[in-house]
């Protein structure tokens, strides 16, 4: 067995990023001040112009874009079942109601014709995942919201570095929300950025991201809205700065390495092992994940298992049908509801994808997943 561990995701800091980072600690300021002004003047730059805001996390970002959209109790929000649960868990933060709608076997993002069929007179808003960075057709979306009044809150979590039609996801649509947890394609170990339509909602957003303070100076200081602690550190500023410049070429390698998963794995894939491969789609993807459904012959923890245990590969799961968890079960989602979620949700699994891995690395992957697969 190779002794060197393999794990799906591993986030790269170069050296300069670290000096940088030390450059922060030194400064003698470490919380939002130069550097957060300066990553946000970056993305912004990246998306078009647009107003750009950074957070503590992707999650709060959703939920602040749900609070500037006065999105709450009585309202419904249509999403995917197939997200980390954080997706479905902002819209129950702010009081408004979740409404799943099945996702697409091929794409595995959510069915935007089971969208319109979910949409009721209490419909607000869609928050679409694009998993694995694959965005959902975006001129279908955008046709459904417009035609029904309906606010997008994009959760881009996985998605930065791909694109629609030649135009950055981010640059274009309404409230876009971006993850840089520290397994995103770039990171500020936690964090995460909302692109905005206009300097009144960026004004909001710093309000709902630091306790809703309007007006701070010599003179006082004033609240008008309930808001939360929700401002990113210089120090994560300073790591997401040396990873953003990065951006490009970790996209052009996570897509060299999904080029190598086609081709060792084959065209024939499904017909050698009944195991499913993703899209390829080359034109819009960022390749945050490459991720394949497994045979209903395997069990995913047995797979999992046998490639941690004989090939000392790490293997990832994204994601578990959030409608099944007890807290949404709780609400009345059940079993059958989303079946075709369900069954994707079962054999779903991430392969090794990280900036770092090479051609050699993917060639070890594949020879274990036949190996295990038979
Ligand atoms: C990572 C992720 C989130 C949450 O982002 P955090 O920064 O961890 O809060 C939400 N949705 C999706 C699809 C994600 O991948």
């Amino acid at each position: 067995m190779n002794n060197t561990f393999l794990p799906f995701s591993r986030p790269t800091i170069d050296e300069e990023t670290i000096a940088s980072v030390a450059d922060t600690l030194r400064s003698g300021w470490i919380t939002s001040g130069p550097k957060v002004l300066e990553f946000e003047k970056r993305l912004s730059g990246y998306f078009g112009g647009r107003p750009v805001r950074t957070f503590n996390s992707g999650t709060c970002t959703m939920e602040i874009a749900l609070r500037i959209a006065g999105i709450g109790k009585g309202d419904e929000v249509i999403t995917t079942p197939i997200s980390w649960v954080a997706t479905a868990n902002v819209i129950l933060e702010v009081g408004a109601t979740p409404v799943f709608a099945d996702i697409d076997p091929v794409t595995r993002n959510i069915d935007l014709d089971k969208v319109e069929g979910a949409i009721t007179k209490r419909t607000r808003a869609i928050i679409p995942v694009y998993l694995a960075g694959k965005p959902v057709n975006m001129d279908r979306l955008y046709a459904i919201a417009n035609k029904h009044n309906l606010r997008v809150i994009e959760d881009a979590a996985q998605a930065i570095g791909s694109s629609w039609m030649g135009k950055p996801i981010g640059s274009f649509g309404d409230f876009v929300s971006f993850s840089f947890q520290a397994n995103k394609n770039i990171t500020t170990s936690e964090g995460g950025c909302l692109v905005l339509n206009s300097e009144a909602e960026a004004a909001l957003a710093e309000k709902y991201r630091l306790q809703g303070v309007t007006r701070s100076g010599w003179d006082g200081i004033e609240v008008d809205v309930l808001g939360g602690k929700y401002n990113m550190t210089d120090i994560s500023a300073a790591i997401g700065l040396g990873q953003f410049a990065k951006l490009d070429a970790i996209t052009a390698q996570r897509s060299k390495l999904a080029k190598r998963y086609f081709d060792l794995l084959g065209d024939d894939f499904e017909k050698k092992t009944g195991g499913q491969l993703p899209p390829k789609d080359f034109g819009s993807t960022n390749w945050h994940l490459f991720q394949i459904v497994l045979p209903e012959r395997i069990a995913r923890a047995t797979f999992m298992a046998r490639m941690k245990e004989s090939h000392n590969i790490g293997i990832g799961y994204h994601y578990a049908p959030i409608h099944l968890f007890k807290l949404y079960r709780a609400l009345g989602f059940k079993e059958g509801m989303y079946p075709i979620a369900e069954n994707i949700g079962r054999q779903i699994v991430s392969l090794p994808m990280f900036y770092a891995m090479n051609e050699k690395d993917v060639e070890r992957v594949c020879s274990a997943i036949f190996d295990v697969l038979g």
